[in-house]
């Protein structure tokens, strides 16, 4: 896997599929610490996808719902939000809203939802069963999710075929990710045998800071060939972006920020390619 990360082979839709029939990527991105980019990568990354000619869905599994603002709604306004997808089984697909991709919306409500779910008969399986009659309409299905490892976050491990975990290059950052392998692990051995980390990917890198280089061979270390060579640097550009309800490839299109997610397509793309010729 490693070398054909490196290899330069543009993927697009044309020249992928995953297999004789359609089946979607659910991918969660999960890192129970907040702020480490994992709503700004759902969204940038998911538009990364679609410039390459997928179609995406983004869903907002977190009660903050900052995918959802960052679409320019007020999360406070929305009246049905996964939060009904959830707990009443409402369709997911009434409350997708079409935006730069489409969006399964969140609201306040959703912070209930925890609470709701554990009282109810196969609780960790609300998300995999709403996806199931929309998931061939999808190529990729990103699932953002909150800075916790609740239920929330647990539907979604039980939902996704693969995890990627954005983290902040800094040596506190990287403490958690033990936590978050013992939990893919026991959904692993209960829940979805298939979860696993699909890929690291190093963010808010500055690399005039030592201890930032420094993070990254720790990770290297730690996890090899699961690393990204793509590390998103740390730049304003994703702070102003959602203020304008827009993607950074859309905000600001040849940033280096922008170029950077759609390195992090091609890698994501060329790793899932990899593994379908193993
Ligand atoms: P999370 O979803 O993990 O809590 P966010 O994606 O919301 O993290 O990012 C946290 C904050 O950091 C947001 O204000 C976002 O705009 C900002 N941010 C995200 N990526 C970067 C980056 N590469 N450089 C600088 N700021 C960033
Ligand atoms: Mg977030």
């Amino acid at each position: 896997m490693g070398l054909s990360r490196l290899l330069p082979r543009p993927i697009t839709r044309a020249s992928f599929s995953h297999g004789s029939s359609h089946v979607s990527r659910v991918i969660a991105f999960a890192n129970q610490k907040g702020g480490v980019a994992k709503t700004t990568t759902t969204l940038n990354l998911g538009v990364a996808f679609k410039e390459q000619g997928f179609k995406v869905l983004g869903i907002d599994l977190d009660p903050q719902g900052n995918l959802t603002m960052s679409q320019g709604w007020n999360p406070d306004e929305i009246e049905r939000s996964m939060y009904e997808v959830l707990v009443h089984q409402l369709p997911i697909e009434e409350i997708i809203r079409p935006a730069e991709i489409d969006i399964a919306v969140s609201s306040i409500d959703l912070a209930g939802a925890e609470l709701v779910l554990t009282s109810m008969i196969g609780r960790e399986r609300a998300l995999e069963r709403a996806l199931r009659p929309i998931k061939d309409r999808y190529d990729y299905i990103l699932i953002d999710t909150p800075p916790s490892l609740g239920l929330l976050t647990i539907n979604a491990l039980v939902a996704c075929d693969g995890v990627i975990v954005p983290v902040q290059c800094e040596y506190l950052s990287l403490r958690g990710l033990a936590q978050l392998q013992n939990t893919m692990s026991m959904i692993r051995e209960n829940l979805n045998p298939n979860v696993d980390i699909q890929g690291i990917l190093p963010t808010m890198f500055d690399r005039r800071l030592l201890h930032a280089r420094e993070a990254i061979e720790i990770l290297k270390e730690n996890f090899g060939d699961l690393v990204y060579n793509t590390r998103i640097r740390k730049t304003v550009r994703f702070a102003e972006a959602p203020v304008k309800g827009q993607s950074v490839l859309t905000y600001d299109p040849t940033s280096e920020a922008a170029m950077l997610y759609r390195d992090l397509a091609k890698e994501v793309l060329n790793g899932a390619k990899a593994r379908e010729h193993a």
